[in-house]
């Protein structure tokens, strides 16, 4: 029989395949006595064999699929497993102790992970996580759980998970994954952000997927609606398939914008960028007609790897970026980790509230060398393209001096030292913090631009966590408080002849476009794939009559009187 699940639409588009669940199994153990030890020890050496085939075959498909970094990841597992000073110690311990193998496998590594992680030396910290995820695997078998292997998917499937970290959306395969639900998580959580510009349909914060969906199932993801449907029906298959060829056609349709300006009915000029995670996602940027980036989330160069990309890495990355966007627009920003986008390796201490914590320019100001190697790569790469840079989660007008000030100094050194750096690059911030919109007058003084990211703004405005789904709810970008605050930092850019854009998630939607024109919104930053329509939505939109209503809107007192506004003036 087939099942409905709602969620949160998180990615457009409609998938149709097979469950593939991503398994996060139980890997509790329970200490035991053992009679018959050489029972146990062939126990522990079964597992250990099928562990080591496991890896084989991951680190040849790692080879294939993902090249030789990858696999060389799985090498070094293979590596751990095979060093007699991790498993001589573990058969004595079943020997002389006579506890069950679980026990002794996870004692022992457990003893060698806590060595190797005090040690103030970045290689051995790595061994450190290598043993944490090699005797994950182990225990795995001992205890007959499976673990996922999401590298090794080979047909075409429908991602089922509890929740999807960044690094593991990262991984996914775009060729064989058509969509993915979570139980957990926001529209502006940063999985379903990638999946937008990954272009992989998606539905989160479902509650429930995992507890109603077993593995291998036909499931439909419905990304434009935010349902999930599970054993669907013929008729039900041929209804989506028809919504998914109809989707394809409007986006045809779109299609044919691609190479025009952004420019409403009454002819004014608007900037529409797209937010990109890589330098592959400028591929997408451009095919859907972005006039420049908004926001490139430089955080992703530091995720699904075990150490800091080194400062030309970051070069080759920022340059090539720079060059397919020929000249356009480039704004960067500065390594924002923490949140939900975590770097294990950098081992910072866990947090109680990791968003209001040590994150972004934080942890920059904090670890300078960290910073001063992105800003060194970012100065080297900008007499290739028009590059504009600026540092998230400011919240006084001291950090973003700090910042900047740090920046010039490099920019200082490398000129020194002959090394060639533009002159005319911008320096900015994002606004997210609600005490930067509030003093945005006084910001606006000392910084060349503004990028408002309203997916923090909202949830520190609305002190409502933006992967919760129980308060996804208080998400409301058309809350006026929430609009107060964005034409406020506009006005301020303004009357200091700056320029401001918005780069969070509200940008790109249909309600808030005909408001943030109105509001005098200069650059609309968002996923690739909602520049089309918005292009499409803002030709048939007057400037002059959006803002005709600016103060009408902004004296409302509710998000669903604001809604009800737009929809009945702009005839949506
Ligand atoms: C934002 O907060 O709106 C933003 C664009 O940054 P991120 O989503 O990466 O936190
Ligand atoms: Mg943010």
């Amino acid at each position: 029989m087939s099942t409905l699940i709602n969620g949160i639409a998180a990615s457009a588009g409609i998938a149709i395949a097979k469950a593939y669940r991503l398994e996060n199994p139980d890997l509790t153990i329970e200490k035991k006595a053992i009679s018959d030890i050489d029972a146990e020890m062939n126990r522990f050496d079964a597992a250990m064999t099928k562990a080591k085939q496991e890896l084989e075959i991951i680190k040849e498909k790692a080879f294939e699929d993902l090249g030789e970094d990858k696999a060389a990841i799985f090498a070094a597992h293979l590596l751990v497993l095979s060093d007699p000073e991790l498993v001589n110690p573990i058969k004595d311990k079943i020997k002389n102790e006579s506890v069950n193998a679980e026990v002794a496998l996870d004692e022992t590594a457990q003893m060698f992970i806590s060595m190797f992680e005090a040690m103030d030396n970045e290689y051995m910290k790595e061994r450190a996580a290598d043993i944490r995820d090699v005797t994950k695997r182990v225990l795995s078998h001992l205890l007959g759980v499976t673990i996922s292997n999401p590298s090794l998917i080979s047909e075409e499937v429908i991602i089922i998970a509890e929740d999807l970290t960044p690094s593991d959306t990262a991984q996914l395969n775009r060729e064989f994954v058509k969509g993915f639900t979570t139980d957990i998580g926001g529209r502006t959580s940063h999985s379903a952000i990638m999946a937008r510009s990954m272009e992989i349909p998606a539905v989160v914060g479902t509650k429930s997927v995992t507890s109603d969906i077993a593995n291998g199932v036909t499931v439909i993801v419905d990304g434009l609606d935010g349902k999930v449907i599970v054993n669907p029906s013929e008729q039900t298959i041929a209804d989506y398939q028809k919504k998914k060829s109809d989707y394809d056609a409007q986006k045809a349709e779109w299609a044919k914008l691609v190479n025009e300006k952004t420019v409403t009915s009454d002819d004014q000029h608007v900037e529409l960028a797209a937010n990109i995670g890589t330098p592959e996602d400028v591929k997408g940027a451009l095919a859907n007609g972005g006039e420049g980036v908004g926001l490139y989330r430089t955080e992703f160069l530091y995720m699904g790897r075990d150490q800091l990309p080194t400062e030309d890495e970051q070069f080759d990355a920022y340059k090539t970026v720079l060059e397919r966007m020929e000249g356009k627009p480039v704004v960067v920003r500065t390594l924002d980790i923490g949140g939900d986008k975590e770097l294990p390796y950098l081992h910072l201490p866990k947090e109680m509230n990791p968003f209001l914590g040590f994150r972004a320019i934080r942890l920059c100001l904090e670890e300078q060398d960290i910073f001063r190697t992105q800003l060194r790569a970012l100065l080297r790469a900008s007499k290739f393209g028009n590059l504009k840079i600026m540092f998230p989660m400011i919240a006084t007008l001291d950090e973003f001096r700090q910042a900047k000030a740090i920046l010039l100094e490099e920019k200082e050194k490398l000129v020194s030292a002959g090394t060639a750096v533009s002159d005319d690059i911008e320096i900015g911030m994002m606004v997210e913090i609600p005490s930067t919109a509030i003093l945005a007058d006084q910001f606006a003084k000392e910084v060349d631009f503004f990028s408002i990211g309203t997916n923090d703004l909202i949830q520190y405005t609305m002190a409502a966590d933006r992967m919760n789904e129980q308060v996804s709810y208080l998400y409301q970008p058309y809350n006026p408080s929430i609009l107060r605050l964005v034409s406020m930092v506009i006005d301020a850019a303004h009357k200091e002849g700056k320029w401001a854009g918005m780069c969070g998630e509200m940008a790109g939607d249909s309600i808030a476009i005909p408001i943030l024109l109105g509001l005098g919104l200069d650059e609309f930053s968002m996923s690739a794939t909602s520049i089309l329509p918005a292009r499409s939505q803002l030709k048939k939109l007057s400037k002059q009559e959006a803002a005709s209503f600016k103060q009408q809107i902004l004296s409302m007192s509710t998000s669903d009187e604001v809604v009800e506004f737009v929809k009945t003036k702009f005839k949506m």
